[in-house]
């Protein structure tokens, strides 16, 4: 069996086809070889050695005699050999899984040195400097990623960073680069006495032995605790392994000639189509991305290294005319000679992302579908998340609140309370407080805590740096390289200037300038909500309104299902149909009964003794209601509008407080006994379960037939109007084909009262709310009755799962963390068993009733994974919030690709 796959020297055994089996980054490494660019030559032990490894423990037949030819080949091409005390090869050990994990599984340069080893560098390069730098760097990595010596408490620091710190305080000097080859031979020797500290045990000196131990530690390290966290987060399955790269080093820190960068093949954060990156004189590795020192922005390389620099535009343009994507890419140059060491799909904004897939398509590159897969529906909030209030923001200015300025990483406007570590981040967030994360540079460690607060503020690091590149996956407001804070951990203060910020006070940043503002700033509506709701800005004003639109028009070519707003009231119903609403999928009524005179209508109602007091208070109620239905089919005009009839239970519309009550009786002239005498009738020790939905239409039918009155003569008004309205009502917990029956005969008998007395009629339907497992289990029965089905998938997940929402939250973070869900099934459809229901009783439904109108109003019907299940068991349409509803267009569009 083949385990090792070779690459370099103008050809590669593999391809970037081959993800699942080499990983991402060798199978790119693997392209790139293929195609002629200049990558150090190396080798890739596949995925499957990783699953072996976790699966027996132990490393499958025949891998030592590959590794070993893989070493040969690389010793050939480089004429350099591992473990040699005169000319030796060191290599890179890099983990890469399928899908990109950025730093979650740990590298380790400059692998092969010993004492002897060194001496031979120190030979080959005549620069003792240079080889004790890469030395302790090894030692460092080594130290960490394969013998396990790491920070122990939340305060500490890399325990061979301390060394580092003493060493240079001892010397005086500020940077890594300042200290000469003997500070770094003096390094060694300390590092090599933190590992003995640390683990009893003396630093391996044979290569070989360093070999075995990385690509162990590379295996292992995808069971880690972040790796498992930042899977988790992503929904990549534990079981997919990740591959080991062995690859012949190059040396970015041989000195002035040499250096390394990262690279965009656009602009990550605004997607526009530029050349982006930064780099870094005299640096090895991770020194750009870990934010060690602040590097040059790569245009500045046409200065420093032109020739270079020509070579890396050549190379932009290779990698996507050849991948198709923008790309994220890893360079060193040595001594003037650039070599390639990593390309993949660069991580990007969700304004980034809509804006590079729109402009690839209208630069051909790309098809309007394959656009739609490359944005992620969650993206698209970006384009609909708040940015400060400029008069806030300029009055800041004004006041001179404005502290300080880092790079914008990842766009948006934050305002929250400092907080200086992850932990600290989550226990606060968990509490309800709004969190601003600051941290001197951001660590895999972190992600849970960066995830938890509402934006993320470094003092180090640039714009390919850990924060920034998480944040903009996380789509949070992120600024960092903000070099003028000085973070103190210990004192939890950050100082600017005089300026001393404490743990708890409310910061603000700007993820579009990078501006670090004291303070809580008044957020206010992005562009394309300025454009679609409050229409003052002019749509070809916005340019983010027009990457939009454009998606948008592509999403609506392709989907099949419908989607429509939950909405109650006009306002609500305008801003859906400016989102693309074809519909109102979910209007309740009970909101229309709170406020004002309606409450006060409403608890007439209900403490009403007989139905003819009954029926006076809800005479009051119906010119009320009937105003709200006028104002929401003028708004939706033609599309049609489910109205849910009466759902919670009554005793919700009651006054709960001895003064509230008091003041209830006062104003209705009523003794408050009676007010608390009917509290005490209507309680329930499980309202959920109680006298709700159409039980209350069956106890009191009046109120049923109030309702139909007012959606009906409401629509013959507007109908009048001349608008062809089409209201459709919506009898809510139906369990039994009779309950409808019941409900169905009041409101026909109403609607054929309200058609005399008007002189017009308007096409409706009655249908049904499934959100008891009886109704779709009886779905066959119920679509004898309904003309629709609505699946109500909030109250379907709590009656199927047996699980109150309002009291899952005492062990629903157990569920999740244990696996036991592998999602918040109110969140995300249950499909396995709510799902279930859903197809049968759609099916069900539709064997009696062909052209049954199936959809779903559950908070699910704006979720991307649960509307992909809709389109699957074909659905006609789902319907969410408004602002839900372009996120909805796409996920249903790419549920049909
Ligand atoms: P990550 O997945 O965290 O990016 P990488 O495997 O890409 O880890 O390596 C970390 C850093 O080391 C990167 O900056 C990369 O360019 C650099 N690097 C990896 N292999 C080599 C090599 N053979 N020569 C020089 N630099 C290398
Ligand atoms: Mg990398
Ligand atoms: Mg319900």
């Amino acid at each position: 069996q083949k385990m090792v796959y070779l690459f370099g020297g103008g050809s590669a055994e593999g391809n970037a086809k081959m993800k699942e089996l080499l990983g991402g980054k060798g199978a790119n490494l693997a392209e790139m070889a293929g195609i002629g660019l200049p990558v150090p030559p190396g080798f890739t032990i596949t995925t499957e050695v990783c699953t072996h490894v976790m699966k027996f423990g132990s490393y499958p037949e025949g891998l030592k005699e590959q590794v070993a030819q893989g070493l040969a080949h690389i010793e050939r091409l480089t004429g350099k050999k591992f473990g040699d005390a005169q000319n030796p090869l060191l290599v890179s050990v890099r983990s890469g899984a399928r899908a990109s994990m950025p730093g979650m599984m740990d590298t380790i340069l400059n692998l092969g040195l010993n004492d002897q080893t060194v001496q031979g560098l120190i030979a080959q390069t005549g620069n003792p400097r240079f080889a004790y730098d890469c030395y302790r760097r090894f030692v460092a990595m080594y130290g960490d990623v394969v013998l396990g010596c790491k920070p122990q408490g939340k305060d500490e620091i890399d325990p061979f960073e301390a060394v580092l710190e003493e060493v240079k305080h001892k010397k005086g000097v500020r940077y890594d680069t300042e200290l000469t080859a003997e500070d770094l031979k003096e390094l060694v020797v300390r590092f090599k006495e933190v590992v003995l500290k640390r683990t009893g045990k003396t630093f391996p000196e044979s290569p070989e032995e360093q070999l075995w131990g990385a690509i162990a530690a590379v295996f292992n390290s995808w069971n880690n605790e972040r790796a498992i966290a930042y899977r988790k987060l992503n929904n990549i399955p534990d079981d997919w392994g990740t591959a080991v790269n062995v690859q012949a080093m190059v040396y970015g820190n041989m000195g002035e000639d040499s250096g390394t960068g990262v690279a965009f093949t656009r602009d990550p954060a605004t997607g526009e189509n530029v050349f982006y990156g930064e780099f870094l004189v005299n640096a090895q590795g991770e020194d750009v991305v870990a934010g060690v020192r602040t590097p040059r922005p790569v245009k500045e390389l046409a200065q420093v290294f032109p020739e270079v620099y020509q070579q890396l535009l050549e190379v932009r343009r290779t990698l996507e005319t050849h991948l198709k994507d923008m790309q994220d890419f890893e360079f060193t140059v040595e001594r003037g000679k650039l070599y390639m060491l990593q390309t993949r799909n660069g991580k990007r904004t969700g304004l980034a992302a809509i804006r590079i897939a729109v402009d690839m398509v209208e630069e051909g590159l790309i098809t309007p579908e394959e656009a739609l897969k490359r944005v992620e529906p969650e993206q698209l909030n970006q384009l609909l998340r708040p940015i400060f209030d400029p008069q806030a923001l300029r009055q800041a200015r004004e006041e001179k609140r404005v502290v300080a300025k880092g790079l914008p990483a990842g766009p948006g406007a934050a305002s929250g309370r400092v907080v200086f570590n992850a932990p600290d981040a989550e226990e606060w967030a968990a509490r309800g407080e709004k969190v601003l994360l600051v941290r001197i540079e951001t660590s895999p460690e972190d992600i849970k805590g960066m995830n938890a607060a509402v934006g993320i503020l470094t003092a180090r690091g640039g714009m390919t740096s850990h924060a920034a590149l998480v944040a903009r996956q996380m789509g949070k407001t992120c600024v960092v390289g903000c070099e003028a804070l000085k973070v103190d951990y210990k004192a939890r203060t950050v100082t600017v200037d005089s300026t001393v910020i404490r743990e708890g006070d409310w910061v603000s940043i700007d993820g579009f300038t990078g501006e670090v503002i004291l303070g809580k700033l008044e957020t206010r509506p992005s562009e394309v909500v300025q454009v679609l709701i409050e229409k003052s800005l002019a749509p070809e004003k916005s340019s983010s309104y027009h990457y939009f639109s454009r998606l948008m028009e592509w999403a609506d070519k392709v989907r099949r299902l419908r989607v429509r707003a939950n909405a109650d009231q006009p306002d609500q119903a305008a801003n859906a149909v400016a989102f693309g609403a074809e519909g109102i999928g979910l209007c309740r009524t009970e909101h229309m009964f709170f406020g004002g005179d309606r409450i006060t209508a409403m608890r007439e109602m209900i403490l009403a003794s007989t139905p003819e007091e009954r029926q006076k208070a809800l005479d009051k109620l119906l010119p009320m209601q009937r105003e709200d239905f006028v104002g929401i089919f003028r708004v939706m005009g033609e599309r049609p509008v489910t109205i849910r009839t009466l759902d919670p239970p009554l005793h919700e519309f009651l006054p709960h407080t001895e003064a509230e009550q008091r003041e209830v009786a006062e104003a209705m002239g009523v003794p408050v006994e009676a007010i608390r005498a009917k509290v005490a009738e209507l309680h329930e020790a499980n309202p959920m379960l109680g006298h709700r939905g159409c039980r209350l239409g069956i106890v009191y039918p009046e109120i049923t037939r109030m309702q139909a009155r007012a959606i009906l003569e409401a629509a013959c008004q507007v109908k009048k109007e001349g608008i062809d309205v089409h209201p459709e009502i919506m009898i809510p917990l139906v369990g039994n084909v009779r309950e409808l029956t019941d409900q169905a005969r009041h409101v026909r008998e109403v609607a054929e009262q309200v058609f005399a007395e008007q002189g017009v009629r308007v096409d409706y339907l009655v249908g049904t709310m499934i959100e008891v497992p009886r109704a779709a289990l009886t779905a066959g029965e119920i679509a004898r009755e309904a003309e629709f089905f609505s699946f109500g998938t909030n109250d379907l997940t709590q009656t199927t799962l047996g699980v109150s929402r309002d009291d899952a939250g005492k062990f629903l973070p157990v569920y999740l963390e244990r696996e036991i869900w592998p999602a918040d099934p109110f969140a995300t459809l249950d499909v396995e068993g709510v799902g279930r229901l859903v197809e049968m009783g759609t099916q069900r439904g539709r064997a009696t009733r062909a052209n049954l109108k199936v959809g779903i109003c559950g908070e699910h019907g704006g979720d991307p994974a649960s509307v992909a299940f809709c389109h699957r068991v074909g659905l006609d349409y789902v319907s969410c919030s408004p602002f839900r509803i372009p996120v909805a267009r796409l996920a249903a569009a790419r549920a049909a690709l």
